[in-house]
């Protein structure tokens, strides 16, 4: 199996896009599993949208709802904390990741030395898990895609649907060598049936849960929770305390702004009208639910994000992970390539912006820019500009000598010289037919390139240069039909 790269948060950097999609690209049952699955979604997602008529001016509405909430951050927050406190819950504020899994630490110390855990990114993002498990305390994923990830010792590959690239036969052996169920089947209800024996052990006898969150409501001080197995209510339920852990940008202003991101959200994400479970609580009540309910609220550097006019667009995500699949790139290499939990073309401008990644960092390549994601985003993020923003910054943050003497911009001034004739042009194209002669194979395809150009080569054949250029066909063709000035045929009609 590749190796999974990971971005480092201490160094501020990822890996690089191309070397680490590169083994990923070569293993064929995950390319398979991956395009499956988003197949899947995408199809179900379609339908769903299908049947809404309103269905851009709900984007148009959490659009907005969005940008308002993002230019009133510091109010939206401060009622947020004011309005839980006073329903009993306690509020911290983390600045980076590793403050926010200090704070979750101290709070987390039971006597059972375990906690329960529903699926969240942003404990994904601080590396909770591992500073968890560094004091001594055992995180028990619930969410059934987040124990595939947890006991196959892997990483989260989909922002929604985090084991995706996983299949079904490949969970069964996991399941039986983890659980020891040398006789267990491979049907849904096998795998179900097994995940849920396994969980409710936890969930019944464990006094402490984490969780993330999709919505902070401002106006109420409450909490929002989608998801579709009911391990989350079960998590918000049974423990005696409950902490919840959430980046600032997940922030809304009005309980009735749930009314548009509610049917948004789990259309774009699972293909669904409505999410199974929808769970809202606000601070604690005796004899229901936990005793005791904290939030630590974390930055981890959205504030610099917000400071970016072009790029602070980025925090309206509500992490549906529709545009993970529809990107073609995506589909191609899974998430692991993106070295970061938020994977895709969300990952590829937030990642950048929330790592600090130093100069060289390859993620805003990471596109096409066909412009799927930006159709798919139920809150309208034009994540294609955002991605040329970001590889302005990456020029931008080069040396001045090495900006000029980039192979790629020693290309583009190549390309602006012989483009702004056609003589050149057709020259060029000479030349490169000459050129090109010693790599055409026998199959007639190049199947490798030397020196700079072997990165066109290395995961695909290209066809070569045709014997003559639509321009050069064209002159001959009407050369031919010319007729001559002595000639006695007369033109058609
Ligand atoms: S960028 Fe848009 S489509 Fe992608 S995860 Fe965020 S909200 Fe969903």
């Amino acid at each position: 199996m590749a190796t999974i790269p990971n971005v480092d948060f201490k160094k501020r950097r990822a890996p690089d896009f191309p070397s680490a999609a590169l083994p990923l690209l070569q293993d064929a049952q995950l390319r398979s599993n991956v395009r499956h699955a988003t197949g899947v979604i995408q199809g179900k997602r379609a339908r769903v949208v299908s049947e809404m008529p309103d269905w851009q001016a709900l984007r148009d509405a959490g659009q907005r709802i969005r940008a308002h909430t993002l230019e009133h951050l510091d109010i939206y927050l401060e009622q947020f904390e004011q309005r839980c406190i006073a329903a009993g819950g306690h509020v911290h504020w983390a600045r980076d990741a590793a403050e926010a899994n200090r704070i979750v630490l101290q709070l987390a110390q039971n006597r059972t030395g375990r906690i329960i855990k529903i699926k969240s990114m942003t404990t994904e993002e601080t590396g909770l898990n591992r500073a968890l498990e560094a004091a001594g305390i055992r995180p028990v994923e619930t969410d059934l895609a987040e124990l595939i990830v947890q006991l196959g010792h892997d990483k989260p590959s989909h922002i929604v649907v985090p084991a995706l690239h996983k299949n079904r036969s490949q969970v069964r052996e996991l399941f039986s060598r983890t659980m020891n169920l040398p006789q267990l089947g491979d049907r849904p209800e096998d795998l179900a049936e097994a995940a849920r024996v396994y969980l409710r052990r936890q969930f019944l006898s464990t006094p402490v849960a984490v969780s993330g969150a999709n919505f902070l409501i401002a106006e109420t001080g409450g909490v929002c929770i989608v998801e579709s197995e009911g391990n989350g209510r079960m998590c918000l339920t049974l423990p005696k305390k409950l902490i919840s852990i959430a980046g600032i940008d997940k922030i809304i202003p009005r309980f009735r702004d749930l009314e548009v991101l509610l049917q948004v959200l789990p259309r774009s994400a699972t293909g669904e009208r409505m999410n199974p479970y929808n769970s809202l609580w606000t601070g604690v009540h005796p004899g229901d639910g936990p005793e005791e309910f904290h939030v630590v609220l974390l930055d981890n550097r959205r504030t610099e994000v917000l400071r970016d006019p072009e790029a602070r667009e980025t925090l309206h995500c509500i992490r549906c992970g529709a545009c993970q699949n529809a990107c073609p790139v995506y589909r191609q290499t899974g998430g692991h390539a993106y070295g970061s939990v938020y994977a895709g073309p969300i990952g590829a401008i937030l990642t950048p912006q929330l790592a600090m990644m130093e100069r060289g960092q390859s993620l805003p390549y990471a596109s096409s820019l066909c412009g799927a994601c930006y159709e798919v985003c139920p809150v309208k993020i034009n994540i294609p500009e955002i991605l040329i923003h970001l590889r302005g910054r990456v020029v931008t943050g080069r040396p001045k000598v090495l900006r000029a003497f980039h192979p790629e911009a020693i290309a583009m001034r190549a390309m602006q010289w012989m483009f702004l004739r056609a003589t050149r042009f057709s020259m060029a194209q000479r030349l490169g037919r000459i050129a090109q002669r010693p790599w055409i194979r026998q199959s007639g395809w190049i199947e490798r390139l030397p020196t700079v150009l072997g990165g066109w080569t290395r995961t695909r054949d290209l066809r070569p240069l045709p014997p003559q250029s639509f321009r050069e066909w064209f002159q001959a063709r009407s050369h031919a039909s010319m007729p001559s000035q002595n000639s006695s045929e007369a033109p058609h009609d």
